[in-house]
């Protein structure tokens, strides 16, 4: 169903919006009361207030019925096809199922056949993405394969969800839905906002059916769930090569003396005949290691989620008109440069989680044609997450080697 703050036609069901201890629109009991008496949710006051003096009214969401089909001019590799299986046989079984892919692994093709069989089943589907330029890339790619479909993209400026049969949006826009969908796909579930969020957790469970079925894709896991794994609530199934089947590249890891020597890697670095990312934890070191490449002849360019022009850096750069990217984590993940090198500078700094690490590995060598492009991280200790990530790239590679066997 769909939930408004105004009454249209005849709703299917009205509530409260608020009582005294819960909100409706998004399940939290962070609940105050003014002076006059009213009560008033804090916990989604963002999306305009709400109070116990407001209803919200639930509409029927009504899609068309298709006959839908993929039409794709490439095939599945066998380590997709099986991704795909277990997708299928969670659905079929009403299953929770976690995947584990590494990125570059072709995750959203995975989800193919398991989304294709709900629409055919005429069941709502949802396809919840944190981040809205991963969102619009994958909206893209849904709207060419599957062509029968009316798919809709639902971020902060566009909530137009009219006749979509399949739902891709950000997780702050499920808030609009109450037990709308019968099968949930939530991708990069690691990252941020939606890692650690109890907030869009709850905005998730809101929409979705009973019974739903919910599948987590992610390119690492955390604690929670692999404790749900091990106590056999989630099922779980890895992925752990891309598609080409090249192993991940393993970080290198690079102690830092001194500004000065940090000063003349940088600048050796950035002069080498490769283009590469250079990470930065902080908008602020982003500005200034622009300047510093800048006044050392290193033509680079920085961007950030302040920059205006994000396209046109990320275009120049796949165009190599330059060599060297700054970059805060915003080009962490959902970018992919044919054939690049990666640096991290500040990698101590607590921005770069295990999860961030893995990531920006997975920047490197991600096309079949080059894969000799390095990672490497440049610091002044190394951090118990650095070597998490290490570890758990090179456990990945591992596995990978063992199923090509
Ligand atoms: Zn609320």
């Amino acid at each position: 169903m769909i939930e408004k703050l105004y009454r249209k036609d005849k709703p299917l069901e009205t509530v409260k919006a608020v009582t005294k201890n819960r909100c409706n629109r998004c399940n939290g009991t962070n609940i105050q009361e003014d002076v006059m008496g009213v009560y008033y949710c804090l916990d989604c006051f963002e999306y305009g207030e709400i109070n116990d003096q407001m209803s919200l009214y639930r509409y029927e969401r009504a899609v068309p019925f298709k006959r839908h089909r993929i039409e794709m001019d490439y095939h599945l590799t066998d380590l997709q096809k099986k991704a795909s299986d277990f997708f299928i046989d969670c659905y079929s079984k009403n299953q929770i199922g976690f995947l584990q892919a590494v990125c570059g692994a072709g995750k959203t093709e995975m989800t193919y056949q398991v989304i294709l069989q709900a629409l055919n089943e005429h069941r709502k589907v949802g396809y919840i993405l944190p981040r809205v330029a991963v969102l619009k890339e994958v909206y893209k790619r849904f709207k060419k394969h599957f062509i029968e479909t009316n798919i809709a993209a639902l971020f902060e400026g566009n909530k137009q969800h009219d006749n979509a049969n399949l739902v891709l949006s950000t997780p702050q826009q499920m808030i609009y839905f109450y037990k709308e969908f019968d099968l949930l796909i939530i991708d990069e579930v690691d990252a941020y906002p939606y890692a650690n969020n109890p907030f869009l957790e709850r905005l998730v469970k809101k929409a979705t059916k009973q019974n739903a079925v919910l599948l987590y894709m992610s390119a690492t896991i955390n604690e929670a769930f692999q404790n749900q794994i091990s106590k056999k609530e989630i099922r779980y199934h890895l992925v752990p090569s891309r598609y080409h089947k090249k192993p991940l590249v393993v970080p290198k890891f690079q102690r830092i003396r001194s500004t000065k020597h940090l000063n003349d890697f940088l600048v050796n670095w950035c002069n080498r005949p490769r283009q590469s990312l250079v990470f930065v934890p902080t908008i602020d070191i982003g500005i200034v290691t622009n300047e510093f490449l800048h006044l050392n002849g290193v033509e680079a360019r920085f961007i950030s989620s302040q920059s205006k022009d994000k396209n046109q850096i990320i275009q120049s750069f796949r165009n190599q008109e330059y060599r060297t990217l700054v970059t805060t984590t915003l080009l962490e993940r959902g970018v992919t440069f044919p054939d690049i090198d990666c640096l991290l500078l500040w990698a101590d700094h607590r921005v770069f989680t295990k999860e961030t690490i893995i990531q920006i590995a997975g920047r490197v060598g991600r096309l079949a044609e080059f894969e000799s492009g390095s990672i490497l991280l440049l610091s002044t200790y190394i951090t118990k997450a650095m070597k998490a990530a290490r570890k758990e790239i090179i456990r990945m590679n591992q596995a990978n080697e063992m199923q090509a066997v």
